[in-house]
């Protein structure tokens, strides 16, 4: 029986140790204080090892020191460990310890005395189970030894008891189990001293515990409490989780999750057919899967993600399947929004130019075994609309477009705003009735409560011949279309054809042969005589002429809109300018007071600075300013009026003389005559042409003129082509004359041989 105990000591020290060590290799920060409670409690079960094995008194002794003191050891680490375990807050301090450290210490001094003074204990020789042992007797000594013990351990299982107390129910576990140890050892013990049981086994116990601690204090993991936090995480959270097992059975289902089925109850037995019913078979299948369902219709319409997930264990045997179901129609109906919007013009609510090409786009590569048409439309007056009578008026004419163009589509033509007062259209050929529409557009106006307006639109036509070809360009080709509908009233649609085409191919070639044209001289005045009263020749209008390689001569109405167009006009003019320049300074000695007119094109406002460009010309030849004349048309003072007037004052600053060009062809009033900054006013005489009232003309003409004399502006009559003309306006007080009747545009030689006479 002995023999026994004697394998248990062993048994524990060897256990103790390994713990111990153990504990002080572990990662976590209670591991020293565990190392050193274990190792600690190696020395009083080596004691008692020795005493059980003892034969001799001397033994016996050593054995009980080991012992005893060992015992102070052990409650010294065990309130490091309780310190270190129970505390809360790890800044707290504690003093208690403090003061036991020291007691231990003289308590192990105390006792070590007792070989001397033999206060503490003595040892006597029984027989226990007719074998020899040696039994402690206590004395003083020994007494307070145990009662320091006893009272440390009081304590540091009263601080076990207040924590396992205010512990969380999950962690209580561990606390109540070594509580329950330590006091089960601390009886044990308690048993033995008080009735003076002969041989003392108790510290199986305590070092039991230190086995317990060691295990629960670094091993222990209390799964109940992952458990919850987990399910308290799980019902929190937006998505719905429902968990099924192995079987096919649900286990849980968050609180989401009951709501998403509709289930209030707290059974789980329904939830797998609710969740087929809903989303179908979502249970088969592989591992892990994403589900995309809608549920619903129309309003009620919700879309859902379903996420698959199933655990398997390490040797994949099915352990469970998981589903997270997450709604997603808040966003699903956000980003449709977001669509529609960008989709969609705000006003009309048609699609967006980009929108339509697309969509044109892919109707054209779609179905190829219909003819499609390009329809643009275009509301010619919509700009006066807007001015006159305001931005409600003319949304409303815009959204009345619209509403036109989606009731004849009849859901068969694919249509949008292309921009501002711009529609597309895409509609198969056989549904386009030219006579319909051309009615309809006839008398197609806006009414707003008593207002009623006539809306002018036109539409260009272009035929799809090859779905490849960009959108955009098959729009262009049905805008480019409008322009043979001009000024004619009775007609509002046009249909790109191969005239419209060859036109779109000559302004091409023409604009990419403009520079190579420059360079050579292709492009250069001719000069059209300018007359006084007498009939002699003051002066001359340059007027562009291209003598060109392949077509000929060229009159300026051939090309001169197309760089207006384009706005390579700037480059036309500016050569123009250079070789009336040119011609000035070889007319230095021969023609000395003969002047050039040269002309300036709205365009040339925007592109450059006319005033330096021109100032800078004359500067670079060293022509005299008030030798180049400057014409400008009166369409030009039409628009940014102030802006116009500074650049012609500026003109005249400098030394030019400025012609108001095609003055009574445009809008300006006889009113605005007297504030513009002119020196030369050349009347049109074209605009007198259509009037058959000679008399009324001639009336509007005198006026004219005299209104410029009293304003000293010198008068030109361009367009004289009889000498009944030249007769009339001359005693209408005319000043200069430039017309077909003194001569026509004429090459710089011919002019110089003809003022030359
Ligand atoms: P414009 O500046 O009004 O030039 C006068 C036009 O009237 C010239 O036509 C001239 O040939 C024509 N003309 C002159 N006398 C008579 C006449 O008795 N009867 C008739 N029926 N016509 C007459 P052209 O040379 O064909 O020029 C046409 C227009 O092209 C010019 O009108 C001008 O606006 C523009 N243009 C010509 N050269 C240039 C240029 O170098 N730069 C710019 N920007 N425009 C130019
Ligand atoms: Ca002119
Ligand atoms: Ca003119």
């Amino acid at each position: 029986m002995r023999t026994a105990f004697l394998y248990v000591y062993v048994f524990l020290m060897l256990a103790l140790g390994t713990t111990s060590f153990m504990a002080y290799r572990s990662h976590k920060k209670i591991g020293k204080s565990v190392s050193l409670l274990n190792f600690a409690l190696i020395p009083p079960v080596l004691g008692n090892f020795i005493v059980t094995s003892s034969t001799s008194y001397l033994w016996a002794f050593v054995g009980y020191y080991i012992y005893f003191i060992g015992m102070n050891g052990v409650l010294f680490s065990l309130i490091r460990f309780t310190e270190r375990y129970c505390k809360n807050d790890s800044s707290q301090k504690h003093i208690a310890p403090r003061i036991m450290y020291v007691l231990f210490v003289l308590d192990s001094i105390q006792l070590a005395l007792n070989t001397y003074f033999g206060h503490a204990f003595s040892v006597e020789g029984i027989t226990v189970e007719r074998m020899p042992y040696f039994r402690v007797v206590p004395y003083i000594g020994l007494t307070l030894h145990r009662l320091l013990d006893y009272s440390s351990l009081a304590g540091v299982i009263l601080i076990f008891v207040l924590t396992s107390y205010r512990m969380p129910r999950v962690y209580k576990a561990s606390y109540v189990t070594m509580l329950c140890t330590m006091a089960a050892a601390g009886l044990w013990q308690g048993v033995y001293i008080f009735l003076r049981i002969p041989v003392d086994r108790s510290m199986i116990g305590l070092a039991i515990f230190g086995l317990l601690v060691f295990f629960f204090a670094l091993y222990y993991y209390p799964f109940r409490l992952l458990d919850r936090m987990l399910t308290g995480l799980t019902s929190e959270i937006s998505e719905a989780v429902f968990v099924f097992d192995p079987n096919g059975n649900c286990i849980w289902i968050n609180k989401i999750g009951r709501l998403l089925i509709n289930d209030d109850s707290t059974s789980l037995e329904n939830v797998k057919d609710e969740l087929f019913d809903m989303f179908g078979d979502i249970m088969s299948g592989s591992d892990k899967e994403n589900f995309i369902r809608t549920t619903g219709e129309g309003e009620n319409e919700r879309f859902f993600s379903i996420e698959k997930n199933t655990l398997r264990d390490d040797r994949s045997k099915l352990l469970g399947t998981a589903y997270r179901v997450y709604d997603y129609t808040q966003e699903h109906l956000a980003v449709k929004k977001q669509m529609y919007a960008a989709t969609h013009d705000a006003l009309t609510g048609l699609y967006t130019k980009e929108h339509l090409f697309a969509t044109i786009n892919e109707r054209l590569i779609r179905d190829t075994d219909t003819s499609y048409l390009i329809a643009f439309v275009d509301i010619k007056n919509f700009k006066i609309v807007n001015d006159i009578f305001g931005k409600e008026f003319g949304d409303k004419a815009l959204c009345i477009v619209a509403d036109k163009i989606k009731e004849n589509a009849r859901g068969k033509f694919i249509y949008g705003r292309i921009a501002g007062d711009t529609f597309g259209v895409c509609l198969p050929k056989q549904d386009l009735d030219i006579e319909k529409t051309e009615a309809e557009l006839a008398r197609f106006a806006v009414k707003d409560g008593s207002l009623e307006y006539g809306l002018l639109v036109h539409i260009g036509i272009y035929e799809v011949k090859d779905v490849d070809m960009e959108v955009s360009v098959m729009f262009d080709r049905a805008h480019l279309s409008l322009s043979r509908i001009k000024d004619n009233y009775k007609t509002h649609i046009a249909i790109y054809d191969d005239e419209i085409r060859n036109d779109v191919m000559w302004r091409q070639r023409i604009s990419t042969q403009l520079n190579e044209a420059i360079r050579t001289k292709q492009i250069r005045p001719y000069l059209q005589p300018i007359v006084d009263r007498d009939g002699k020749i003051v002066g001359a209008e340059a007027l562009a002429r291209w003598i060109h390689p392949e077509n000929g001569f060229m009159s300026p109405a051939s090309f001169i809109p197309v760089f207006e167009d384009n706005g390579m006009i700037v480059e036309v003019d500016r050569h123009m300018w250079r070789c009336a320049c040119e011609t000035l300074v070889s007319w230095r000695d021969k023609l000395p007071d003969m002047f050039i007119s040269v002309n300036i094109s709205p365009k040339d406002f925007y592109f450059t600075d006319v005033v330096s460009e021109i100032n800078g010309i004359v500067n670079e030849y060293g022509v005299e300013p008030s030798k180049l004349r400057i014409e400008i048309t009166e369409t030009v003072m039409m628009t940014d009026i102030d802006e116009k007037m500074r650049i012609l004052e500026e003109f005249r600053r400098l030394g030019f003389i400025v012609e108001m060009d095609d003055f009574g062809s445009g809008y300006s009033s006889l009113n605005m005559l007297k504030d513009m900054p002119v020196d030369v006013l050349k009347i049109d005489m074209k605009f007198l042409e259509k009037s058959k009232d000679d008399e009324k003309a001639q009336k509007i003409v005198k006026n004219i003129i005299n209104l410029s004399e009293d304003l000293g502006i010198a008068s030109l009559t361009e367009g004289v082509e009889t000498e009944d003309q030249y007769g009339a306006l001359s005693r209408m007080g005319c000043e200069l004359f430039q017309g077909y009747y003194f001569a026509k545009p004429m090459a710089v030689d011919d002019f110089e041989a003809m003022a030359a006479r």
